[in-house]
């Protein structure tokens, strides 16, 4: 699995990063980003993406 975040949606909600803290963050410009080596658990990624009230998260 491999997340990226449309950073033009993102509204800084932090959802993901509560629902999947061990992929996504909250970076400098207070939008979300995927963390380096982030252990892609693809169970989590799944409902990260659902969850993100702007669909800002694309998983391929
Ligand atoms: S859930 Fe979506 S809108 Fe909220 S911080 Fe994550 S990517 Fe941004």
């Amino acid at each position: 699995m491999n997340p990226k975040v449309d950073k033009d949606l993102c509204i800084s909600c932090g959802l993901c990063t509560e629902i999947c803290p061990d992929v996504f963050e909250l970076g400098p410009d207070d939008k979300a980003t995927v963390k380096d080596n982030a252990n892609l658990d693809a169970e989590c990624i799944k409902e990260a993406a659902d969850s993100c009230p702007t669909e800002a998260i694309a998983v391929d």
